[in-house]
């Protein structure tokens, strides 16, 4: 190992960290100028994109501390029984990659994430010290992400919340047998001991601030967490009801879903085929009903078909309407907001539009198209002042009128 050099070191650490959905981006075409065809690739990994608490895109760098790791988490390519190179940077060399690249203005923060090395203490100590270096040392004031380890003393994870904009521990597997099966060496219950702990510091030191002008400040940003999908024979149902305890009892910013993808030299345990990268996508559009549009956990569950899991074909706002016909159709002139978030094809703008519209006259249906994607797909679930869709909702093959064509995935449907 100590005969890498630092690009190669970078190559096999940035690459490694791409298994983490908690800043990804996916879901794009692989694209690379590889052999001098045109510019720009798609496909390299190393600097990923996340929001700032302010809203702004920013661009960080994305890698591990180290691949080495002393667990055996079946679905993970750094396990220690993986066949795979193996690198390592010091804390002082991630801080100076860092700050080279910020210097270059190729990035605007850090994505820290690391495999076990020698115990949990000690690779939380390495983490901590690349941020106190950028921190104390340099007075590094761009954006911080770090992955804190649960099995690390709480003292450590607190300490690495005084210096990152973010926290994040992963829950890695919507259900605790799962866990026990996939990932030994871990524990459900001291995952969600230390988000508790971090949640508590963070309200507690939002509370100092409010009072004490110098209180420090501790993970303003917030905490997230991630869970794989499809690894083992978790539903959809129970990934939204993981999701939604985890969002009541930790106050999470985040939760991430990343498919599972199958790894090189995987353990037979695993299935082998990833699932569709759709289902991810309506795992992220359930989590915005419920974040968003109001919708309880249970009625997410409630859009899920008899094996538990969402209707790939159509986004899990309209399953649910076509459930739930007889609450529709909704006069778009007098239904509250709550009700009109719950339209098919209406966003949350759209419905902001609508309400501060109607204020000064009657809406007609020709209104409500200049605010959505598909007018065909709001049409049935709507009365406006010249528009009753009449037996709509009644039709047998409403589904199939409205979902979408097989390739098309619409990004912002719900
Ligand atoms: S702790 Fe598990 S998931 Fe994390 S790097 Fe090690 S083997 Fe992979």
């Amino acid at each position: 190992m100590g005969a890498l050099s630092t690009i190669e070191k970078l190559g096999i650490l940035a690459d490694a960290a791409k298994y983490d959905a908690s800043c990804a981006s996916s879901g794009t075409a692989k694209k690379n100028s590889l052999g001098g065809k045109g510019i720009g690739s798609t496909e390299g990994m190393g600097i990923c994109h996340a929001y700032a608490p302010d809203g702004r895109c920013i661009s960080l760098l994305k890698i591990l501390m180290t691949n080495h790791c002393i667990f055996d988490c079946h679905y993970c390519v750094n396990r220690k029984s993986s066949n795979v190179r193996r690198a390592r940077f010091t804390a002082q060399e991630i801080a100076d990659l860092t700050l080279s690249f910020y210097r270059r203005n190729y990035i605007e923060g850090l994505f820290l994430s690391s495999g076990i090395i020698k115990s949990s203490n000690f690779t939380m100590e390495q983490m901590v010290e690349a941020a106190r270096i950028l921190r104390e040392d340099h007075d590094f004031r761009g954006y911080i992400h770090l992955k804190t380890i649960p099995e690390a003393d709480p003292e450590l994870v607190h300490q690495a919340g005084l210096y990152a904009d973010r926290v994040s521990i992963n829950v890695e597997l919507p259900t605790d047998s799962g866990l026990t099966r996939l990932a030994p060496d871990k524990d459900a219950r001291q995952i969600e001991t230390a988000m508790g702990k971090t949640k508590s510091d963070i309200v507690e030191m939002k509370d100092a601030k409010k009072r004490f002008r110098h209180a420090p400040r501790f993970a303003p940003a917030g905490q997230s967490t991630q869970m794989i999908v499809g690894a083992d024979s978790a539903t959809d149902a129970d990934i939204v009801g993981k999701a939604s305890r985890l969002y009541d009892n930790f106050r999470l910013r985040r939760v991430y879903y990343s498919a599972f993808s199958p790894i090189p030299d995987a353990s037979a345990v695993l299935p082998l085929k990833r699932p569709p990268l759709i289902r991810e996508h309506r795992l992220y559009q359930s989590d915005w009903l419920m974040r968003f549009y109001g919708y309880a956990p249970g009625e997410v569950m409630q859009a899920t078909e008899a094996d538990g899991n969402l209707p790939l074909d159509i986004d899990p706002k309209l399953a649910w309407a076509l459930k739930f016909r007889e609450r529709f159709p909704l006069d778009v002139n007098r239904a509250s907001r709550e009700e009109l978030l719950r339209v098919p094809g209406l966003g949350v703008t759209a419905v902001n539009r609508i309400i501060a519209s109607r204020r000064h006259r009657t809406l007609r249906l020709d209104d409500i198209a200049k605010l959505t994607v598909s007018i065909a797909k709001v049409r049935p679930f709507l009365i406006a002042a010249d528009w009753r869709p009449l037996t709509l909702t009644d039709r047998a093959d409403l589904r199939s009128l409205l979902a979408p064509k097989a390739e098309q995935l619409e990004l912002f449907a719900a």
